[in-house]
C-alpha cells in the first residue's frame, strides 16, 4: 500500500536562513512539492554538492525504517544544511493511529530541524520507526546527524492557565464519547470534548464496527427476526450470568433507537452496510471510518475539540461534579461545565488494573485504555463492578511491536485449505481447533505454549487471509521465517516436521505422532477433541508453524451507571452532574463479550448519555 503524507515548508524564516545558511546549494527549495515532482528532482539532484565551506547537499533523499506494520519510507528535500520538505511516501501504519501519528512527527521534525521528534501518544512504534527513517535520509544527504539529533524544546515551561465555561465536557473522543458528544451537541448544548491522544478514536478506531441494531428499523426492514429479549438472553448465556442485568437492559431497551440516530442522516450519518443477515451491521471503513465521520460531525456542529488534552481530574464541589481540569500541551485547562460525560474507554494497558492471571496473555488493545476514569472517580467514591473480567480471545500472533494481533482471517482460510491443527509445548493436540471460541481459549489457557502446525498450502492460505486484510505483507513472512523464531512473531518452516518441531523446541517425534494420529482421524471420520475432520495435514513437507497466544484487548468491568447513565457511588446514589458511556462501564457483558454488542454499546451508550445530560440540563 502506498500512502503519502507531506509537510511542505510554511516559514519563511526558514527559507531565509536557508539561503543564506547554504553557500553551495544550487537549487531553491521548491514551495510547493508533489511526489511527481519529488521522484523527477531526485533523479535530478541527488548528487551531493560538496564545497570548501560546507559539505551539506542539495536535493531530496530517502530514508527507510520499519513501521508498526512495514516500512516507513520518508524523503526529505534538502537545501543545504535546510530540511526544507519532508514526505512519507510509503507506510501501512494503522489508520486513525500511527498513520495519523505520521504528519504530525513530520511537522515536528521539520518546524524543529531535528530528526529526535517527540514520540506521539499511542504510536510509540511508528514515532520509532520515523525517527529511523529520517535518521537514514539526513545520513545519506550528507547533514550532520548530530547537529539534526537535539531534542525538541519544549515551547513553553510555564503554560497557560485557561478557564472554560460550558454545558458539557465529555472526556475520551472514542465511539462513545464521540457520540455522546454529537447527540448534546444536537440537542443544543455547548460541548468541550477532550482527548488525550493525538488522535481520536481509541479502541473504537480499532475495531471492525461490527455494531448490534436490535430493534432498529432497518433490522425490520430486511427481515431479521430478533427482539430486546433475544438480545438480553443471549448476553447473559454468552457473559455465563455475571452480566449486570440492569446495564444489559439500558443497552437491549435503547440500542434500536441509538442505531436509527446514528444512520440517520439528520442524526449522526455515519455509513453502515446493507442489508445484513444477523442483528449487526458493519461500520463503512471499520471502526476507523466510523470514528472518522463521527469526529467530522461533532465539529460541524460545534463542538470544542481538544486533542493531546487529558482530563486529569473532577472538580467536586458538595459532592457534585462541576467540570474537569486538564492538561494540554501549552495550556492547563479548568473547564467548568453543567455536566460531565466519561468516555474514557477500557483498562487494558494498565496493569495495575489489569488482573493479573490475564496479564501472562498478550495486549491487543488500544494504547490509551489506561482506566483513567477509574482513577479520577475515587473522588466520587464511584461504585466499581465485574473489574475481574478481561475479553480474551485465541487465534493470536504477537507482532514485531509487541502487541496482539488477531488472526482470524489467516486460520479461517488456513483450515478450509488442509489439514492445519494446533499443539502445545509437549507436541500434542490439545482441543477442537474449529470449535467455539470460548472452549478454545479455556483449552489455551491449560497449556505453557501454543503453535498452529500447517503444510504448505494451509501456510499459504494463513498468510493469503492475513495479507488480505492488510494485517501484514509477504516481506514481513519473509523475514519472519529468516528470523527462525528469534523474536516475534514465531513463525518457522523447514522441510519436515521434526525441522519444524526443533526448532519449536517440542519433544523429538511428537509432532509426527500428532500429524499421523491427525490424519488417521480424518480418516476414521471420528476427532477426539469433537472437529469435525474432512482435510488432512499433507504427507510432503515443507511444514511450518506459527506460535498462537490468546490476546486481550477490550475490559469489561468499570463504572456502575443508572438508567439515566449517571455514576453511583458505593452507596448506590447517582454523583450529580456525572454520566458515563462506553467500554468506561461496567457489567453489560460478564465474562466475554458477545459479537457486535462492545461497538454497539459505545455507540448506543453515547448517544444515551447525551440525550440524557440534555434532559437533565434543559
Ligand atoms: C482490536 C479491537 C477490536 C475490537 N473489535 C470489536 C468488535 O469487532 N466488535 C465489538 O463489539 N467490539 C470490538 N472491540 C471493542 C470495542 O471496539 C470497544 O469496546 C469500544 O469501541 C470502546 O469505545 P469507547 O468509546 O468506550 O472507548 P475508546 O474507543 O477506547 O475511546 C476512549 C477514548 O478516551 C481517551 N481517553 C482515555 N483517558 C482519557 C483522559 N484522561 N482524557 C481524555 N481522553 C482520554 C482514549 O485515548 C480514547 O481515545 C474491539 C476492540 C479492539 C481494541
Amino acid at each position: 500500500m502506498k500512502k503519502l503524507v507531506s509537510v511542505l515548508l510554511a516559514s519563511s524564516l526558514l527559507l531565509a536562513g536557508c539561503a543564506s545558511g547554504a553557500a553551495s546549494a544550487t537549487t531553491a527549495a521548491p514551495e510547493t512539492t508533489t511526489a511527481a515532482q519529488t521522484e523527477k528532482e531526485t533523479a535530478a539532484e541527488t548528487t551531493p554538492e560538496t564545497t570548501a565551506e560546507t559539505t551539506a547537499a542539495a536535493g531530496v533523499f530517502t530514508g527507510k525504517a520499519q513501521g508498526f506494520h512495514g516500512d516507513i519510507v520518508v524523503e526529505i528535500t534538502v537545501d543545504g544544511e535546510t530540511i526544507t520538505d519532508i514526505q512519507v511516501t510509503e507506510h501501512s501504519e494503522t489508520e486513525n493511529i500511527g498513520e495519523a501519528a505520521l504528519p504530525i512527527l513530520a511537522k515536528q521534525a521539520l518546524d524543529n530541524q531535528t530528526i529526535m521528534v517527540d514520540t506521539v501518544a499511542g504510536a510509540t512504534i511508528t514515532s520509532d520507526g520515523f525517527r529511523a527513517a529520517m535518521e537514514e535520509a539526513v545520513k545519506s544527504a550528507g547533514l550532520d546527524v548530530d547537529k539534526l539529533s537535539l531534542a525538541v524544546e519544549s515551547s513553553q515551561t510555564d503554560k497557560e492557565e485557561i478557564t472554560l465555561d460550558t454545558d458539557v465536557v465529555v472526556v475520551g473522543a472514542g465511539g462513545a464519547g464521540l457520540t455522546a458528544s454529537l447527540s448534546a451537541l444536537q440537542g443544543g448544548a455547548q460541548v468541550v470534548l477532550l482527548e488525550k491522544m493525538s488522535f481520536a478514536g481509541g479502541a473504537s478506531s480499532m475495531a471492525g464496527a461490527g455494531t448490534t441494531a436490535t430493534g432498529s428499523k432497518w433490522l425490520a426492514e430486511d427481515g431479521v427476526e430478533d427482539s430486546p429479549e433475544k438480545l438480553k438472553e443471549d448476553l447473559l448465556k454468552n457473559g455465563h450470568n455475571f452480566n449486570h442485568e440492569p446495564t444489559v437492559d439500558i443497552f437491549v431497551n435503547t440500542v434500536g433507537q441509538a442505531f436509527d440516530w446514528l444512520v440517520d442522516p439528520e442524526g449522526a450519518n455515519v455509513e453502515y452496510q446493507r442489508p445484513t443477515t444477523s442483528r449487526t451491521y458493519s461500520g463503512v471503513g471499520r471502526g476507523a471510518g466510523v470514528v472518522k465521520t463521527l469526529l467530522e460531525h461533532v465539529e460541524e456542529a460545534g463542538g470544542q475539540v481538544l486533542m493531546s488534552t487529558p482530563a486529569t481530574e473532577l472538580l467536586v464541589a458538595d459532592g457534585k461534579v462541576a467540570g474537569v481540569k486538564a492538561e494540554g500541551e501549552d495550556a492547563v485547562y479548568t473547564i467548568n461545565a453543567k455536566a460531565v460525560i466519561l468516555a474514557t474507554g477500557g483498562f487494558g494497558a494498565n496493569d495495575d488494573l489489569v488482573p493479573e492471571e490475564f496479564q501472562k496473555f498478550v495486549y491487543a488493545g488500544a494504547a490509551g485504555a489506561t482506566g483513567d476514569a477509574i482513577e479520577m472517580t475515587k473522588a466520587v467514591d464511584a461504585d466499581l463492578i465485574n473489574m475481574e473480567f478481561v475479553n480474551v480471545q485465541p487465534n493470536s500472533i504477537v507482532l514485531p511491536s509487541g502487541l496482539g494481533q488477531y488472526c482470524n482471517p489467516g486460520v479461517g482460510g488456513a483450515y478450509k485449505a488442509s489439514g492445519a491443527f494446533m499443539v502445545n509445548e509437549k507436541g500434542e493436540r490439545f482441543a477442537n481447533e474449529q470449535g467455539g471460541a470460548y472452549d478454545l481459549i479455556q483449552a489455551m489457557k491449560e497449556n505453557q505454549a501454543t503453535y498452529l502446525i500447517l503444510d504448505e498450502a494451509s501456510f499459504a492460505a494463513f498468510n493469503a487471509g492475513m495479507t488480505g486484510s492488510k494485517i501484514y505483507t509477504d516481506e514481513d513472512v519473509e523475514k519472519w521465517l529468516e528470523n527462525n523464531g528469534a523474536s516475534n512473531p514465531v513463525m518457522v518452516g523447514g522441510d519436515t516436521l521434526e525441522d519444524v518441531a526443533k526448532v519449536l523446541d517440542l519433544p523429538e517425534g511428537a509432532l509426527t505422532a500428532a500429524a499421523e494420529a491427525y490424519n488417521q482421524a480424518v480418516e476414521g471420520g471420528t476427532d477426539e477433541f469433537g472437529r469435525s475432520l474432512s482435510l488432512k495435514l499433507s504427507g510432503d513437507g515443507p511444514y511450518y508453524g506459527i506460535q498462537m497466544w490468546l490476546r486481550y484487548y477490550a475490559t469489561l468491568g468499570g463504572l456502575h451507571i443508572n438508567e439515566n447513565m449517571q455514576v453511583l457511588n458505593t452507596s448506590q446514589e447517582p454523583v450529580e452532574g456525572l454520566y458515563a458511556a462506553g467500554e468506561v462501564v461496567g457489567g453489560l457483558e460478564g465474562d466475554i463479550y458477545l459479537g457486535g454488542s462492545l461497538f454497539g454499546w459505545a455507540m448506543t451508550s453515547g448517544y444515551d448519555a447525551g440525550t440524557s445530560v440534555i434532559e437533565a440540563i434543559k
